[in-house]
């Protein structure tokens, strides 16, 4: 049974590709994990993937990723897969096909050709019109392959989710575990926003029982407003909280900010000028 509390991956054994009932998406999203040694360049204090290390994706075999995802959807569309399943009837849609995975996906070498893949698949099936999103923590924009892929995501139609935890050198090293400078985090941002749409996606928590302090606070939105004011190309901000728990070690002190922080907080992005859309 799929439901929207169970995102494991493995559900149907698939290597690359898994279907999920996401209150994101408010539906059915087919997910590609080009991770699935569990690896990224980060290490998320509230990273949800199971067995996490440290690393990038491994060799992609792109004929079974094909197989894989056009089986899915040709499951999907004209299979039994919703009733196998026992999906509830209000969501029985695909709303969107996301790379997102037990990792970063940018770290593939095979990025810009799944890219292709994806939108050469979607459009036999006749899912051109389908929402398509990459979630990514955006380190690796500097690179020219990965700017490529970005290109080539955007004239697909597809949509970037920038992960932007916080905008100073030492938030990135607490909550992301980085390795990555702000200003590099900053041009990294302003790049990808040239290539493709982007909504800047943010995860905020209590740690330690505490809100993110008054200064992360002011540094987050003096970037966003000076990005705003330089019109860089922005669709919006993604505010999240805790949905799922976290799998690393700091996860016994990580808790979920109340909503009312959380609506506070997106309205002073909006007062920027920016769409906000909040979820718990
Ligand atoms: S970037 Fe994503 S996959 Fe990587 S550690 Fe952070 S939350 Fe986990």
């Amino acid at each position: 049974m799929l439901s929207i509390t169970n995102h494991d991956r493995n559900r149907l054994g698939l290597n690359y590709v898994y279907p999920v009932l996401s209150r994101r998406a408010e539906g059915l999203s087919i997910g590609i994990n080009l991770n699935p040694n569990n690896a990224c360049n980060w290490r998320c204090i509230y990273c949800q993937v199971p067995g996490l290390q440290r690393g990038g994706a491994p060799a992609i075999d792109l004929a079974l990723l094909e197989r894989e995802l056009r089986e899915l959807l040709q499951d999907v569309l004209q299979g039994d897969f919703f009733d196998r399943l026992h999906v509830p009837p209000a969501w029985r849609e695909i709303r969107d096909i996301a790379i997102s995975g037990n990792g970063e996906p940018t770290s593939s070498a095979e990025f810009c050709r799944v890219v292709d893949l994806i939108g050469s698949v979607a459009a036999s099936l006749g899912l051109d019109d389908c929402k398509r999103v990459l979630i990514s923590n955006g380190s690796l924009v500097h690179q020219p392959l990965v700017q490529q892929g970005l290109k080539r995501w955007g004239e697909l139609g597809g949509i970037l989710w920038f992960k932007l935890d916080s905008a100073t050198d030492a938030g990135l090293a607490r909550i992301n575990n980085a390795g990555l400078a702000s200003a590099k985090a900053r041009a990294n941002l302003e790049t990808a926003a040239a290539l493709c749409p982007v909504w800047i996606q943010t995860c905020l928590f209590l740690q330690d029982e505490q809100p993110p302090a008054l200064h992360e606070c002011r540094a987050y939105l003096e970037l966003l407003a000076d990005l705003t004011a330089r019109s860089i190309p922005l669709q919006g901000v993604l505010l999240y909280g805790l949905a799922r728990p976290s799998r690393q070690p700091e996860a016994p002190r990580l808790s979920a900010l109340p909503l009312e922080w959380l609506e506070s907080f997106a309205n002073d992005i909006r007062r920027l000028g920016l769409e906000v859309k909040v979820s718990e």
